[in-house]
């Protein structure tokens, strides 16, 4: 055990004992949870080290405090890293969270009361995206485009949404939703009523930076968003990257707008995390992800099991478990916990919502 292991152990043992426990159950049980990832070693070691102690307000060699010289090497690093990877002109890495990162890009590039076309969250989008019960879908005006009774998208009717209610946002991405995205649609309904584009891609950001899914930017989008603790198998945090012309405007909505001194344990470990994400072991790794999810997807469809979209082009399955077991998602779920498997249903979320 390391030293600080066994100084934990005596100083807080029930919070040592939880440490414990969880490293067991992940150890044991079968993880499901497409939103979860088994991260780096040496992301822990960077999330657990000095750098938590550093207040950087502001930006590489514009910060308010001194003493900024290794965290601008990190920072700068995490941008430059994330502008290679997913062929970016400007990145901000400093969002907290995801959720963060959507706010502060909305914030930046919108006004209150503005229109955004974004993914009704029963069908797969995410809280962020203007559910009722967020905040943001009590400042913004969200206009929501369905999946059609078979899974798929209507690229003609989000495009005669975007025409008929004017967003000054058109959002797309989601998280639960197993199919990759035709971006020239999405761009094409932004286009032609003059609204920004927005891609977040969190769930499968990892996937398309190991080149696997399509990647927005390619596409001409204005913004894309992700996490960096799903698919990428980073520290939890965010991330925006975006066109130069947005840039000064989503920085300033990051910090000051939104934030006040970003977690420079987290960005370092971002650095390190895009770095791994860089290199050929790490596209093989997502191809992989996609073939194991192909291979599980195949076996339970084969066992009766109903998938949404009948199938995955990505980490995610969606099951329909009223149509193959006959009970709701939520007993699905516990069910599941009990042999150990852990899944995630989108019910408790969507009954508060009601
Ligand atoms: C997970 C997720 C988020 C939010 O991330 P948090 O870090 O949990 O706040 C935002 N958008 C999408 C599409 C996500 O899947």
């Amino acid at each position: 055990m390391s030293a600080y292991r066994s100084l934990l152990q005596s100083s807080d043992s029930v919070v040592y004992q939880a440490l414990v426990g969880e490293e067991l159950r992940q150890k044991s049980g079968i993880e499901l949870v497409p939103s979860e990832n088994y991260t780096y070693p040496e992301v822990l070691e960077l999330l657990g080290s000095v750098f938590t102690n550093k207040y950087s307000e502001g930006y590489p060699g514009k910060r308010y405090y001194g003493g900024q010289e290794f965290t601008d090497v990190v920072e700068n690093l995490s941008r430059e890293r994330a502008c290679k990877i997913f062929r970016g002109e400007h990145a901000n890495v400093q969002p907290l969270s995801g959720s963060a990162m959507n706010q502060a890009v909305y914030l930046g590039l919108l006004e209150p009361g503005d229109s955004i076309l974004a993914m009704e969250l029963s069908h797969g989008g995410h809280l962020t995206h203007g559910a009722p019960v967020s905040h943001m879908g009590r400042l913004f005006n969200f206009v929501r485009y369905k999946t059609l009774a078979d899974g798929s998208l209507d690229y003609d009717h989000i495009a005669d949404l975007a025409r008929q209610h004017k967003p000054k946002l058109v959002l797309c991405g989601y998280s639960s939703y197993p199919r990759d995205l035709d971006y020239h649609e999405f761009k094409r309904a932004a286009d032609a009523v003059g609204a920004y584009s927005m891609a977040d891609i969190s769930h499968f950001g990892g996937l398309v930076a190991g080149n696997v899914m399509a990647n927005p930017l390619d596409a001409g989008f204005d913004v894309i968003t992700t996490t960096t603790h799903k698919s990428l198998r980073g520290p939890r945090g965010g991330m925006i990257v975006c066109r130069q012309e947005l840039a000064k405007k989503i920085d300033a909505s990051v910090f000051p707008g939104l934030q006040g001194g970003p977690h420079m344990n987290q960005i370092a470990a971002v650095a390190f995390t895009l770095q791994k994400a860089a290199v050929e072991d790490f596209r093989v790794y997502s191809q992989q992800v996609l073939n194991n999810a192909k291979v599980l997807a195949g076996q339970l469809m084969q066992h009766n099991v109903a998938l949404v979209c009948n199938g995955t082009e990505n980490h995610m399955m969606v099951v329909n478990t009223v149509e193959s077991f006959g009970i709701d998602g939520r007993e699905a779920q516990d069910v599941l916990d009990r042999v150990g498997i852990t899944a995630n249903t989108y019910e408790p979320i969507l009954s508060q919502a009601q």
